[in-house]
């Protein structure tokens, strides 16, 4: 285990040194992003439990909680070290940075001991439960309700795009607990166990043939009363505060991108069109600027919304790059990983809040344009 003294240098040369051993062994998990792809369960699993074994999992938790005590620079430092030897920092985004992030902030003593160490210890997988068929950039109109039956809860509704809900145990969960209020005052927030009655759980298939999300049908699912997390009728405080953290989250995309770009820019030889190198190297420049962005923002939840948008429209276009680079030959790739990038991209726009919906908040919050008008809102006479 890292000692409790060492320095953020001395910390990476031990992250590093136990990473290249890790992967030497064959037990570190290859990176794969906020999502992991059902199929490398497993591998994720096997990893986290070694990170967790000696003492780099939850790197900036709290000791009590099976965390390392560290101050968040040190989190950036791992993921940094993470993200250059290209493998993940954890198993499971949802666990360790919405519903873990959330559970340090709001929950009760009784809730950290139950969650933080198990979740740490990949003895609790987490998804997400906030989006809606009718409910997805204006999330305060959620309909899914939980009534409250005296020694317990039951949740109604349906959740869409829950990403690895069909390997989760525990989901954090929006609902409405107050009927008589449509708006934010009404929803609670939960710590909801995915295995008990009353829960269907159906994958979907996304473009790239991967099942990572799925619909998942409430009829009159059961929650326990302790697993009310935050106030009564009080959890889009604690929503917007995962949903800031969600976006926030970039941890070491600073060096994942220069590594992505500089691939694309590998690409270029003797034969290349001048226009198409023209255009990598306009890639390039962004790449350069956001890669700017993105070591000033050090995970600020302020800037989230320009991290995000910047990160994933970036993607977006540099993995168009690459394809169209390649011409008709791309049509031949469909294993390649070069055209899964290419059809993973775009959902990533979609993911924890849409680009137009940055946008707005960049405007709003950041820099003080007047509020999107509500279209319920009666205009003034
Ligand atoms: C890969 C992926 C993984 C996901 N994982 C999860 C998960 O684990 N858990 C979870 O709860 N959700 C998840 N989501 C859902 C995601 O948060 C929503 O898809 C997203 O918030 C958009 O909601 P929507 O799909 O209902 O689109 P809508 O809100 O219906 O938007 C449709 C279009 O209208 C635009 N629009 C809407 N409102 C405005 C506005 N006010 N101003 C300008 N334009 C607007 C949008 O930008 C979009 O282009 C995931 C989505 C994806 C793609």
């Amino acid at each position: 285990m890292p000692s409790d003294d060492l320095t953020l240098d001395a910390f990476r040369t031990k992250a590093a040194a136990f990473i290249q051993a890790s992967k030497a062994n064959g037990i570190a998990c290859r990176a794969f992003g906020a999502i992991m792809p059902p199929a490398m369960h497993d591998d994720a699993k096997a990893w986290q439990q070694h990170m967790f074994a000696n003492g780099f999992a939850g790197v900036s938790w709290p000791k009590e909680y099976g965390g390392q005590g560290y101050g968040p620079e040190y989190r950036l430092v791992w993921s940094e070290e993470c993200a250059r030897h290209e493998v993940s920092p954890y198993m499971n985004f949802q666990g360790f940075v919405l519903a873990g992030g959330a559970i340090l902030k709001y929950g009760t003593e009784e809730q950290k001991q139950k969650y933080l160490r198990a979740t740490l210890a990949a003895e609790i997988l987490w998804c997400q439960l906030f989006s809606e068929p009718g409910s997805g950039s204006d999330l305060v109109s959620l309909s899914t309700r939980a009534e409250d039956h005296g020694d317990e809860w039951r949740m109604t509704g349906q959740k869409v795009w829950s990403s690895t809900a069909q390997l989760a145990d525990h989901g954090i969960l929006l609902a409405r607990t107050d009927p008589e209020d449509r708006g934010h005052r009404g929803i609670s927030f939960f710590l909801f166990d995915m295995h008990g009655p009353g829960i269907d759980v159906r994958p979907l298939k996304q473009m790239t043939g991967d099942q990572e999300f799925c619909e998942v049908f409430l009829d009159d699912a059961p929650a326990a009363k302790s697993d009310l997390l935050g106030p009564l009728h009080g959890g889009w405080g604690v929503a917007t505060s995962v949903l800031a953290d969600e976006r926030a989250e970039v941890g070491a995309a600073g060096i994942a991108l220069e590594r992505s770009t500089q691939r694309l820019i590998d690409t270029i030889d003797a034969g290349t069109d001048p226009v198409h190198r023209d255009r990598i190297m306009r890639t390039r420049v962004k790449a350069g600027a956001l890669r700017q962005l993105l070591d000033r923002s050090e995970g600020d939840p302020k800037l989230g919304p320009l991290v995000k948008l910047g990160n994933t429209e970036f993607s977006t276009e540099r993995t168009r790059t690459r394809l169209d680079g390649m011409g008709p030959a791309a049509t031949v790739l469909a294993d390649e990983q070069v055209v899964e990038d290419f059809l993973y991209a775009p959902g990533m726009r979609v993911a924890g809040g849409t680009s137009e919906i940055q946008r707005n908040l960049i405007g709003e919050r950041l820099l003080g344009l007047p509020r999107e008008p509500k279209p319920s809102t009666p205009k003034p006479r």
